[in-house]
């Protein structure tokens, strides 16, 4: 199975609202900046009241959004989309919000997740002689929703919608914003594998990935929109209401480990709070006697787990390698080459800091082992006497089909090898990992998805 071609929509961020006073436009390409960690690779904008206009391109929130271009926009009504897509996807055509017109009304959507069904039901869709004009699973969303509802999106309900949803969707991972005439409607999946944040503020009210995309705005109130949950937000007000019970919670663990930013809250968690905790038990669990001069974060995710680590275990803590937060991504690269180059260009060392030194190196995760063997290629060049690299993640043995970008099994590092096969493969002098029983000191109870930790017998989990 190829599984890269079926994965589109990845671990986006999206942003929508409506704000009376003010035209909406500027507060989502603020909100978008603060989302920008959740995808690079495009970044749009649908905004209006009755008519929708969308600006969208491809590259950072900043270019892709060119305030002469945001100055077109105008509206109390709006929803934004910032998109990570993985090698091969990166069409015009996938970026976000898709709008279509129906009926002579406008409707825009912005999805986070990923629905295994879509393929599916494209196909179907297809075999009818309907057209797509893009690969996305989004317009997949989209085109179910009118072929069930047939009728003027001004009288799509919110109930109509979410049972749509729940009946052609219910397998998949997605927070979604549909933007329809003079309304917003978010709806969180069943599952809830992605985080989703309302928030009721002096500008108006505010849908988001993040709460950390409502930092600026002047909050009364943010609340977590809950697995099977979703919200309507008119000029009149605002609604949360459930849409299904939740057999089974599934939040995504890497939304604490890797992909949110430090500063949010998700699943009622602080995700710096999680790193650095993370971080201590690592140290805790498996280098109880362990020392070394000096401990060394992978930024920026490994930030928080190597301050933990450092408070554990006294070793003291210090920036070895700065990050150019201005460099490509390096993970999405087509080939390792361009990916190991790219991690190159990105951390630059301070040599002072590691000349001579047994160094602990902590990063949140190892996928194919790429950042950490490059970086260990640097330190070593810089003088350092011992490499020790810890990850807060337990092994990456499995892939996700609900948008987390991780590569088929054989390209995972750790699948199927021993610490010390890890170790010599990256030049470490040694690797440890979180063992993933100690993952439940942190993500308690049964609400948490693992899988990518866990041993599986297929190319993929089916959901
Ligand atoms: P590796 O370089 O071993 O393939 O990946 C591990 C590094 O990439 C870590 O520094 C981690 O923070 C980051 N990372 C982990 N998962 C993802 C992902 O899904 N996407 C991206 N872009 N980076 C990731
Ligand atoms: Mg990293």
């Amino acid at each position: 199975m190829n599984f890269k071609n079926d994965k589109i929509n990845e671990e986006c961020g999206i942003f929508g609202g409506y704000s009376p006073q003010k035209n909406i436009a500027p507060y989502i390409k603020c909100a978008l900046l603060k989302l920008q960690h959740r995808g690079q690779e495009a970044a749009g904008i649908s905004c209006g009241n009755n008519f929708q206009k969308v600006v969208k391109d491809c590259g950072l929130v900043n270019s892709a959004l060119e305030n002469f271009l945001i100055k077109e926009l105008e509206g109390n009504f709006g929803i934004g989309h910032v998109r990570y897509s993985t090698f091969g996807d990166d069409r015009k055509e996938n970026i976000q919000p898709l709008k279509i017109t129906y009926m002579g009304e406008d409707v825009s959507l912005a999805h986070n997740g990923n629905v295994s069904q879509a393929k599916k039901i494209r196909e179907r869709f297809e075999r009818l002689g309907e057209v797509f004009l893009s690969s996305s699973d989004s317009e997949v969303m989209l085109k179910t929703l009118i072929f069930s509802l047939k009728k003027k999106p001004s009288l799509w309900t919110f109930d109509e919608v979410a049972k749509c949803l729940k009946k052609n969707f219910s397998l998949g991972a997605y927070c979604i914003l549909l933007y329809l005439p003079n309304r917003i409607l978010a709806f969180r999946d069943n599952f809830g594998y992605r985080p989703l944040m309302f928030a009721k503020c002096k500008e108006g009210y505010f849908v988001a990935s993040e709460d950390v995309a409502f930092y600026g705005l002047n909050a009364d109130e943010i609340i977590e929109i809950k697995p099977a949950e979703g919200i309507e937000i008119t000029g009149e007000g605002y609604q949360i209401k459930s849409f299904a019970t939740p057999k089974e919670i599934r939040q995504c663990v890497f939304e604490q480990i890797y992909f949110s930013s430090s500063a949010s809250n998700v699943f009622y968690k602080n995700v710096y709070e999680t790193r650095v905790r993370l971080g201590e038990i690592l140290f805790n669990s498996v280098d109880n006697n362990f020392t070394a001069d000096v401990a060394i974060p992978v930024m920026d995710s490994g930030l928080g787990c190597a301050i933990g680590y450092s408070q554990a275990s006294k070793i003291p803590f210090h920036l070895g390698l700065i990050r150019n937060n201005w460099m490509e991504r390096s993970f999405i690269q087509p080939n390792q080459d361009k990916r190991s180059f790219n991690v190159k260009q990105k951390f630059i060392p301070i040599k002072s800091v590691i000349n001579g030194k047994k160094i602990v190196l902590i990063d949140d995760s190892l996928v194919r082992g790429t950042t950490s063997s490059e970086i260990i290629k640097m330190l070593r060049k810089c003088g350092a006497k011992e490499v020790h690299m810890r990850s807060v993640s337990p092994k990456i043995i499995n892939t996700c089909l609900w948008g987390v970008d991780i590569p088929t099994k054989t390209e995972l590092i750790s699948f199927g090898k021993t610490d010390g096969q890890i170790a010599s493969l990256i030049g470490a002098d040694s690797v440890k990992f979180l063992p993933p029983e100690m993952l439940s000191k942190v993500f308690e109870g049964n609400v948490w998805c693992k899988k990518c930790f866990k041993e599986d017998k297929n190319e993929v989990f089916l959901p």
